[in-house]
């Protein structure tokens, strides 16, 4: 180890995270720029930090796991690929990743995690960070976010089995519904209205964790 330490480490990880990235397929510069500049070894366990560049989802407590880069990179090129969104619901922000990414790209983000502790976690890091246009919630993010809503984007990190329809209900009409949806099978896809009511497109197909009703502490 160089007396830089993990500082030195990351800088070269990070650069090779985003050749990866480009590699994959996410084309937008100012998705590759924030997961950049964005420090992932901050929102994961320090005895995990040095694989916090990897491209792979990593343990993050309480059985659930911070969302692979590649996968953060592509639902964020989504979120903004129609123009910067003012307004973002996400539900299951887990360690608060995903949040700290899409913050400098968009207006307002109201953030939901049912898991208390994951909660607090995040809250401190996105104090921390200085994120100032999130404000983070402690609910089941199944009911929404009425009061704040509607929203342009509502992006989630935990797959229901279909599509929520209160999630729709608080959509703008040009709003669109970034989200995993199945059980054993999932499939990343966007929701759009249309006068014949949701229409689903199909991005790619995807492993996340179930999303659960309540909370837990
Ligand atoms: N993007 C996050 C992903 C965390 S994993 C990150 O990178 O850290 C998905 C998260 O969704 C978990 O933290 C889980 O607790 C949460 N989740 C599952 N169902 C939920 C629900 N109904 N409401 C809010 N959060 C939920």
């Amino acid at each position: 180890m160089d007396r830089h330490g993990i500082g030195m480490t990351s800088q070269r990880t990070r650069e090779r995270l985003i050749q990866r990235l480009m590699e994959q397929g996410i084309t937008d510069y100012s998705v590759l720029e924030t997961i950049r500049s964005t420090p992932r070894h901050l929102f994961v366990d320090e005895a995990l930090a040095h694989r916090a560049y990897e491209d792979t989802a990593l343990p993050i407590g309480w059985n659930q796991t911070i969302s692979q880069p590649y996968i953060v990179a592509r639902m964020t090129e989504l979120a903004i690929a129609e123009g910067k969104p003012e307004k973002v619901l996400e539900i299951g922000s887990g360690s608060g990743y995903q949040t700290a990414v899409l913050s400098p790209l968009v207006g307002e983000i109201y953030a939901i995690e049912r898991i208390k502790g994951l909660f607090d976690r995040s809250r401190q890091r996105v104090r921390n960070l200085r994120l100032r246009n999130v404000q983070l919630r402690h609910a089941d993010g199944l009911g929404g976010w009425a009061d704040k809503g509607p929203f342009d984007v509502i992006l989630c990190a935990a797959a229901p089995e279909h599509v929520p329809d209160i999630l729709m209900q608080q959509l703008t009409p040009n709003g669109r519904l970034i989200m995993p949806v199945g059980g054993r099978q999932q499939e990343l896809v966007v929701v759009t209205h249309s006068s014949e009511g949701p229409e689903v497109l199909s991005i790619e197909p995807v492993k996340f964790v179930p999303m659960l009703a309540g909370t837990e502490r």
